[in-house]
């Protein structure tokens, strides 16, 4: 291998590393309750937001290394829901300190050993605690929704989970333009941002009713597509008569599916002509649904989901339901109860913008509700508290293996400072000294950690004691994720310089 392949390598590595470093740089100026919003453009959507992972998924990253930090946020975002611009700042810290131990010679596989040891001492060190779950979700709501409605907010994310048993997938988070943050509520049941799409002159169904949910359309032929000579007008015509036949016939087969006292959902669109015809028969329809409002009814309604009509033999019943037309605000909306599960959170908000990032905000502290009652309780005081504590347990224990090598304890070392990162981070933020407060908690007892008021003023204090908590799952992923992300970069290197390496032996 000649010296010229070596340099490339090495330089390949670090590039990965700096691209990988930019992405967390983007995004450590939110970190935090006092972190600074982003306003995303692309001219015509404006989108301002506080969210790690939604500055992330809006950037246009090409490079690999960048690529895989947004997926390490993305996986966070899919797992706990919050915590993605934690593990983003975290892998950037520890590949930022790599850097120095790869420039001084330290084999990366040496740097990612030591890594992935300091985060088995961590996760094993660390000692969760009982917190109370209304504090986990009023944390991850700081910073994102007002200080005011910060009580409000949190009770009704503690409702919505208690109503849902913290199973996550019962609860839909849905917006409404139109009033105010204090004006947000939980329902039983569904509320769909639709309306029915036929005139129906009962805007309301009650108790045993019949549903037909199917997972397509009822639609005609798409002529959109087809191309005919002019001279074709008569053909055209056929061609309309014979669809409108069909969608006749296809109407009649639904409004005998469905039965008198029926609604019918679909994932796709329905032909004007089929919902006259249903809505003439007294049967609402609601088109175009997402896939998770289909799972949602056919879970509350107990009833399944049908892919074409002709496979349904007899009207589906779900017993004890009601689905309403009802105006809200000023505008439509759909409600359904049934005997299965669901929960409905709805946020209100006064403008496009602000409900988005609301919506956001409840999405997260909703996950982190959830999260906070599977894992029974348990978890860590915030504000970098058990980030700092996790640091001073694995600088320890390199500080105490008279049999570990000068440059594995490097390594180790290297890591419990990245650690710190996460309290720097949130200091810097709030316009504090991030070294100070880094070197005081290093004194300070393992529950320390900052606390930023709503005003944005920082102190250092027992943080548990001041209710800024985390859920024991999601600290700890944010720990295995950056440190999963942030060796796979430095690996990643290791076997093109491997490979290179080889090619020269041979
Ligand atoms: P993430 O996307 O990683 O969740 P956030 O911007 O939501 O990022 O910030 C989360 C961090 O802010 C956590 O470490 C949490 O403990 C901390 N935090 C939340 N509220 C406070 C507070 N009042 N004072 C200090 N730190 C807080
Ligand atoms: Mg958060």
């Amino acid at each position: 291998m000649s010296e010229q392949e070596k340099q490339t390598g090495r330089d390949a590595q670090m590039s990965n590393i700096k691209a990988a470093m930019n992405v967390a740089e983007t995004v450590r100026s939110t970190l935090g309750p006092a972190g600074m919003d982003k306003l995303l453009t692309n001219g015509s959507h404006h989108i301002v937001t506080n969210d790690g992972v939604t500055v992330l998924r809006e950037l246009d990253t090409a490079h690999p290394g960048a690529q895989m930090m947004v997926e390490a946020s993305k996986t966070q975002e899919a797992v706990c829901k919050d915590g993605t611009t934690s593990v983003v700042v975290l892998a950037g810290q520890m590949l930022a300190l790599s850097q120095g131990l790869l420039m001084r010679g330290i084999h990366p596989r040496v740097v990612l050993r030591s890594f992935m040891r300091g985060s088995h001492l961590a996760l094993e060190h660390l000692k969760s605690r009982d917190i109370k779950i209304i504090d986990a979700a009023k944390t991850a709501l700081r910073g994102k929704a007002t200080e005011n409605d910060l009580e409000h907010a949190a009770e009704l994310c503690l409702k919505a989970c208690e109503k849902a048993d913290g199973n996550l997938d019962h609860i839909r988070v849905i917006t409404q333009t139109g009033g105010s943050l204090g004006d947000s509520y939980v329902q039983d049941g569904l509320v769909l941002n639709k309306e029915f799409s036929n005139d129906v002159s009962d805007k309301e169904i009650e108790g045993n009713i019949n549903v037909l949910l199917l997972n397509g359309g009822l639609d005609g032929y798409d002529l959109t597509e087809v191309q005919m000579q002019v001279g074709d007008m008569q053909q055209l015509h056929a061609l309309k008569q014979q669809e409108l036949e069909m969608l006749s016939e296809v109407a009649a087969m639904v409004a005998g599916a469905v039965g008198p006292q029926g609604v019918v959902f679909t994932r796709d669109a329905a032909h004007e002509a089929v919902a006259h015809y249903l809505g003439q028969h007294g049967i609402p329809i609601i088109t175009r649904l997402q896939q998770s409002d289909m799972e949602g009814l056919s879970r509350l309604l107990k009833v399944p989901i049908y892919h074409r009509i002709v496979d349904v033999k007899e009207p589906i019943m779900a017993t004890d339901a009601c689905v309403k037309q009802e105006r809200i605000g000023d505008l439509d909306f759909v409600t359904v109860s049934g005997e299965g599960e669901a929960t409905c959170l709805v946020v209100r908000g006064a403008t496009r913008q602000t409900i988005e990032e609301y919506e956001r905000a409840f999405d997260d502290a909703v996950g982190v509700t959830c999260l906070a009652m599977q894992d029974k309780g348990k978890g860590f005081p915030g504000g970098g508290a058990s980030f700092s504590a996790a640091s001073m347990t694995v600088r320890e224990h390199a500080a105490n293996q008279p049999n570990m090598s000068a440059r594995e304890r490097m390594c180790l070392e290297a890591y419990a400072d990245a650690l710190e990162i996460i309290p720097a981070a949130i200091a810097n933020n709030a316009g504090m000294d991030p070294l100070d407060v880094v070197m005081e908690l290093r004194s300070a007892d393992p529950d320390m950690g900052l606390y930023i008021d709503s005003t944005g003023v920082g102190e250092i204090c027992n943080t548990l004691e001041r209710g800024v908590v985390e859920p024991e799952s999601l600290v700890k992923q944010v720990i295995s994720s950056a440190t999963e992300v942030a060796t796979a970069i430095l690996r990643i290197d290791d076997i093109m310089a491997m490979r290179e390496q080889n090619g020269g032996l041979a």
